[in-house]
């Protein structure tokens, strides 16, 4: 019998931010008092894990995943340290199932050092994969998934493999490049979805002048020309742009989707909601079978107004909103 969920299976990093505040960053051999300190839990695996659980449920239905019509699953891996027991108990809090989060011997959790410095506004962050790097390459991604989302911050063969055996067992999937690197080209071929922001799109498709909405237009063909179903490309305050290989061979240009006018807070995990948001849409679309084609300005609708309310918040995770906190247009 087909499950009653829609299962997305997000195959990504888990880091715990160790987040420092100083007026000034000491130079070499100087000792400062900070102004604070945080530990949060974050990686864009898991932050678009969370964006993915709180926007396919309320904040009450979260500790039942029974109730919502999408399973969360987190694939990943943490160390057996003093971090992992309290980062899968805040993910579970989400409503995410964290079964396919394996706990490795003698390894270390992913950690970022951020320090922020206060005067300046800059941030330098220094990421130590741990466990994050030790995810073994082998199929991650279940038959039941309706949805596998990837990103670039585990080993890229464990990606890669992934990609090509959720593509085998008919699994749809989405890729956020982040960090951009190049990508070999099989990784385009047959790909469901590529979410990408101006700079991602930019080193990815080789073009670096773009302007206007024409030369969006050219380079999200750069992604469809390489095989990719759907390329969505986010430009912050200023909107999408989208295309697919159906309008690109109708000859139908790119198309441009405005981003809400709000207040801008913190724009920190605006593009992990976005991603998020969408992931939820395909996996509805795509479990509910009724045979209609994805409505792709109905699911970046969605994902613009999630995030919209995340740049109205400060923090990472902390500013990624539930379902029900998402405006209904
Ligand atoms: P990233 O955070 O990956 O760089 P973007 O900056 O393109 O990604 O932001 C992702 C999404 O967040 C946008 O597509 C939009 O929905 C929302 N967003 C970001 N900045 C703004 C803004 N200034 N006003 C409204 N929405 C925004």
């Amino acid at each position: 019998m087909p499950s009653s969920q829609a299962v997305i299976s997000v195959v990504g990093s888990l880091n715990v931010d160790l987040v420092t505040r100083t007026a000034r960053v000491p130079v070499a051999g100087e000792t400062l008092t900070s102004e604070s300190f945080d530990i949060g839990f974050g990686g864009k695996g898991a932050n678009q894990a969370v964006a993915c659980a709180r926007l396919s449920r309320t904040e009450s239905q979260a500790t039942s995943s029974k109730e919502s019509d999408v399973q969360v699953r987190m694939v990943g891996a943490v160390g057996d340290d003093e971090f992992h027991s309290d980062f899968l108990k805040s993910l579970e809090k989400d409503g995410l199932n964290t079964e396919k989060v394996q706990v490795l011997p003698g390894q270390k959790t992913g950690v970022a050092v951020i320090i922020v410095e206060s005067e300046s506004g800059q941030n330098r962050i220094l990421v130590s994969p741990g466990a994050n790097y030790q995810v073994p390459t082998e199929d991650l991604v279940e038959e039941d998934s309706t949805v596998a989302l990837f990103q670039l911050e585990l080993p890229m063969d464990v990606v890669l493999h992934n990609i090509k055996i959720a593509r085998e067992k008919g699994v749809d999937t989405i890729l956020n490049p982040a960090p951009a690197v190049e990508l070999p080209n099989e990784v385009y071929q047959g790909l469901g979805h590529l979410i990408v922001n101006e700079t991602e799109a930019c080193i990815l498709s080789g073009i670096k002048d773009v302007s206007n909405v024409n030369d969006w237009d050219k380079v999200a063909s750069v992604f469809i020309s390489r095989g990719v179903k759907s390329v969505i490309i986010t430009l912050g305050g200023d909107g999408v742009v989208y295309q697919t290989n159906e309008r690109s061979a109708q000859k139908q240009p790119a198309k441009v989707i405005p981003a809400l006018k709000v207040k801008v807070v913190d724009t920190t995990a605006a593009g992990d909601t976005f991603v998020g948001a969408y992931s939820v849409a395909v996996a509805r679309w795509k479990h509910s079978a009724t045979g209609e084609k994805f409505d792709l300005d109905t699911a970046i609708a969605f994902a613009n107004r999630a995030a919209s309310m995340t740049v109205q918040r400060k923090g990472a995770q902390a500013s990624i909103p539930w379902a029900d906190e998402v405006p209904e247009s």
